[in-house]
């Protein structure tokens, strides 16, 4: 048969291009694969006799969850999280400044849709979340990046990159930073650099996209405050998600900013999905209410930072007298490995032979000689004795291929 639907397809089909890691799961499925590809929860991890005990709600008040919600989302989740995330932002927001979406993702989506026109510069880190660059690409944008080091984003170097826009004719639309932990690089931007971000954007008058799904899994020292705490002109929106605190499978997120943004986001997703699932909020509200949520936390916190530990160790055994380098991450999902001189997209494919699977790092980067000699490693999702083995593989991979170039 012929395919007649590429000729029909949309430009912003056309230019779009698959995510390595969706493309890279179905590989990873294969037996004896070990994966350090992915970012997903660990499964022991899943709170499920808790999580299923709001399934009585089925009962009681089954029409609420089996019917559509408001787009706007569930209002007792909605003030939950106004509560519960008031110590990081600084103040308790009201009703019409969150709104819940269907995972974080979606807020990347939504406010892309409010903000991005053709042609639009956004500012990102380099390296970045690689799903939140294609939203942000397949609405249009080009961007600007800001290199990040062991301290985030590297805020020194804004200034003059805006000045230069500016000069240019081009007023960048929005800052996108992930504070916390970073993906991939798995650093963490410090109290000065996030006080500092806020004065530059209040300064040129910038938006700020301060995506957070990790921040409240920390392993050691203090939670920072969010970057929304500094700033007094509401230009910053904060995203959360439960993907990493309680399930991606409820694909929950939420939203927190002023409320003219937060409305049209609102808007957007009328014509996006009408609602999130009634089914998803009521149950993960029920979950919250019960206190469940904060009891949890720390068990997860426990279960990384072992595998963390685990796989420092490792790392320091097999792969530092190699050469690779890395900064260890005080909490979150990812180490980020500079592989100095080894080319990364030839070792991840070594690697796969070897049945371990890492993401090389140019899909991440802005700059392509930067990502050629990076990998993103994730630890949360194996038990130590399987990280150690992989990173075993990982270090013969590197091995065989210094042989080889000999
Ligand atoms: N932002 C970042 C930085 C992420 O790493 C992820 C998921 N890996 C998301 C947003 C989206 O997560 P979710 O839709 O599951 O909330």
């Amino acid at each position: 048969m012929n395919d007649n639907w590429k000729k029909k397809f949309s430009t912003a089909a056309c230019k779009t291009r698959p995510s390595p890691v969706r493309e890279l799961l179905k590989v990873i499925k294969q037996p004896g694969m070990i994966s350090f590809a992915g970012g997903m929860p660990a499964p022991e991890v899943f709170p499920i006799e808790q999580f299923a005990e709001g399934a009585e709600k089925l009962v009681s008040d089954g029409a609420t969850m089996l019917q559509y919600g408001t787009t706007e989302g569930y209002d007792p989740l909605r003030n939950f999280l106004n509560q519960w995330t008031a110590p990081r932002l600084g103040r308790e927001l009201s009703l019409d400044e969150i709104l819940i979406t269907t995972g974080s993702q979606q807020v990347l989506d939504l406010f892309a849709w409010v903000m991005i026109d053709p042609g639009d510069v956004v500012i990102v880190e380099d390296p970045s979340y690689m799903a939140a660059l294609t939203t942000f690409y397949n609405h249009g944008a080009q961007f600007a990046s800001v290199p990040v080091d062991g301290e985030g984003m590297d805020v020194s170097k804004l200034p003059a990159l805006i000045e230069s826009l500016l000069k240019e004719g081009k007023k960048p639309k929005f800052i996108y930073t992930i504070v916390n932990f970073q993906n991939p690089a798995g650093s963490t931007m410090t109290l000065e650099r996030r006080r500092e971000l806020a004065e530059i954007a209040d300064r040129y008058d910038l938006a700020i996209f301060e995506d957070d799904p990790y921040g409240y899994v920390r392993f050691d020292g203090e939670h920072l405050p969010s970057i929304f705490s500094f700033d007094k002109a509401g230009n910053t929106v904060y995203a959360g998600s439960f993907s990493k605190i309680l399930s991606p499978g409820v694909r929950l997120g939420w939203v927190s900013g002023s409320k003219s943004i937060i409305r049209q986001m609102a808007i957007f997703k009328q014509s996006t999905d009408l609602c999130s699932s009634s089914i998803s909020q009521v149950l993960t509200y029920e979950y919250c209410r019960k206190g469940y949520l904060d009891a949890h936390l720390p068990n997860i916190i426990k279960n990384y930072r072992m595998k963390r530990d685990a796989m420092e160790e490792s790392f320091r055994k097999h792969l530092a007298p190699q050469g690779i380098t890395w900064v260890k991450p005080e909490g979150g999902f990812f180490y980020w490995l500079n592989t100095g001189g080894i080319d990364s997209d030839e070792l991840a494919r070594k690697a796969l032979e070897k049945k371990v699977a890492i993401l090389p790092g140019a899909s991440f980067c802005l700059n392509p000689e930067a990502g050629i000699h990076a990998a993103r490693v994730n630890y949360t999702y194996s038990q130590p004795d399987v990280i150690e083995e992989g990173v075993t593989r990982l270090a013969q991979a590197i091995q065989e291929m210094k042989l080889a170039a000999r």
